[in-house]
């Protein structure tokens, strides 16, 4: 599961700073995720501070907990509290400022500000307790710390952590190169595939999600958090396991406070970037409208694997359905050969082949190729059809390989990456797609410069 942390790598160390009762354990544990997490206690001069491995969606880390740095009114506590503070920093790969929006701005967060300005750690500003009406309040305190815009979050709530996510992502997202020999992925059957059910509202997502799991199974039980809305339900395909991410919670909101756009724009991407594959789910009575089209793209720019349902086949007019396969192949043509799987989440017809798409899709996505059939393959196709010229000289691509999986990622090495025009970068993915047989799966070029 480990996906943007370097494999193989020691994880990213992210230390959590602020004064006493900001809510640090409180982020702590929600990252730690209890059950997964061996929490060491150290101890410390003032009080212990905690250290776990931890997680938000992707990301995977190393968290550390300070406690309570509190106490500078003493100076021997002060000169303790500095120090401990410091080895803290020093450790840190990504320093976690919080501040609470409710309360202010303390000496003591002044005097923990300053050190922590003086590092060259990338910091990260965080206002707790930011739920509710009066939770903004002193937001704008926090801004006297001349460090940088808060991210309001609640961590008692879960809210906020999309955006805690996407400010991290950059420090993670470094793509990093899997070393295929000496980490060799799970097999497939020990991978959890975490599955998302995106679309617009009444396309029958709920309905679709009942038929998967069975009637009996209750959608708002306990199951853990990944944001406030988005729960992680725990199913099981034949053998595989599955992770269905579920955001009912979002969709009942949004349905009652927030006009389609809105809707369509904040909680699927949410609910995207926590899945590896996305069955997006179209009415098949209705024509097929920009925010479906818009969901599909969000899905394959995040480079998540994108399955179709069409659903409501039961009652659909073939011409219907035949119109949105139609539209969909021409909206759709940077990403050939996504599976439109016809079904009836009502009649629970043909989800079994919904499911046998994802499966596949999901080994699509994880797909590696080698690197003398890739160069094989690169030759072969700049014969067929060489780079154009630039300046009266030729563009040349060197060297391919793969980077990654998930979705597959490849380094072209090129003399002039700025001048190869991305048509030219278009037709080496097709004819990647079509060499290796990888329909619908996103696929990534890296343009690098070779000599
Ligand atoms: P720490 O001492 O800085 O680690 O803070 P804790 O995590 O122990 O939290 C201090 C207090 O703040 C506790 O009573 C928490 O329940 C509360 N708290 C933590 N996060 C939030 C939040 O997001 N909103 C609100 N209202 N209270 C919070
Ligand atoms: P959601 O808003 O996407 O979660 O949609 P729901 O699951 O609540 O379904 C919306 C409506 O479509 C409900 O009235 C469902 O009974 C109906 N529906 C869902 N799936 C099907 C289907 O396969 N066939 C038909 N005819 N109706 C369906």
């Amino acid at each position: 599961m480990t996906q943007k942390s370097g494999r193989g790598e020691p994880l990213l160390k992210l230390v959590i700073l602020g004064r006493p009762n900001v809510g640090k354990s409180t982020l702590f544990n929600r990252l730690a995720g209890r059950k997964l997490a061996i929490v060491h206690n150290h101890p410390g001069v003032t009080r212990d501070w905690r250290e776990a491995e931890g997680k938000l969606a992707d990301l995977h880390f190393h968290i550390c907990d300070t406690a309570g740095l509190d106490g500078f009114e003493s100076p021997e506590i002060k000169e303790q509290i500095t120090q401990q503070t410091s080895q803290l920093i020093q450790k840190a790969d990504i320093l976690l400022f919080m501040t609470d929006a409710r309360e202010g701005i303390t000496s003591s967060e002044v005097m923990l500000a300053q050190q922590a300005r003086l590092t060259e750690k990338p910091l990260i500003m965080i206002a707790n307790k930011c739920e509710g009406r009066e939770g903004r309040q002193n937001l704008y305190e926090v801004y006297r710390l001349g460090l940088g815009d808060p991210i309001p979050v609640s961590a008692e709530h879960g809210e906020g952590l999309d955006d805690l996510y996407q400010a991290l992502v950059p420090y993670f997202k470094e793509e990093e190169e899997e070393d295929p020999v000496e980490t060799p992925p799970l097999p497939e059957e020990m991978r959890p595939l975490r599955l998302a059910i995106a679309g617009r509202p009444n396309v029958g997502k709920s309905t679709l999600m009942n038929a998967l799991l069975g009637e009996s199974r209750v959608l708002t039980g306990d199951q853990p958090g990944i944001t406030r809305d988005a729960v992680i339900i725990p199913w099981h395909y034949e053998k595989r396991e599955i992770q269905l991410v579920d955001t009912a919670g979002l969709r009942r909101r949004s349905r009652i406070e927030a006009s389609l756009e809105k809707f369509s724009a904040r909680s699927t991407l949410e609910e995207i970037r926590y899945a590896q594959i996305v069955v997006l789910v179209l009415d098949a009575h209705d024509p097929l409208n920009k925010q479906d089209l818009t969901i599909a793209s969000n899905v394959i720019e995040e480079g998540r694997g994108l399955v179709i349902a069409l659903n409501k086949w039961d009652s659909a007019d073939q011409k219907e359905w035949h119109n949105i396969v139609h539209k969909l192949g021409q909206s759709l043509s940077q990403v050939k050969g996504i599976p439109i799987i016809p079904i009836s989440a009502l009649k629970k017809r043909n989800l079994d082949k919904l499911m046998k798409a994802v499966l596949q899709m999901d080994q699509l996505w994880h797909h590696r190729i080698s690197t003398s059939q890739l160069n094989q393959w690169l030759e072969m196709a700049i014969e067929r059809h060489p780079p154009p010229l630039s300046g009266g000289t030729r563009v040349k691509i060197k060297y391919a390989t793969q980077i990654k999986t998930r979705p597959p990622t490849f380094a072209l090495f090129v003399s002039k990456p700025v001048e190869l025009p991305d048509s030219y970068t278009r037709y080496l993915m097709t004819s990647l797609r079509d060499t290796f047989n990888l329909p619908g799966v996103p696929l990534r070029f890296l343009l690098r410069k070779g000599k």
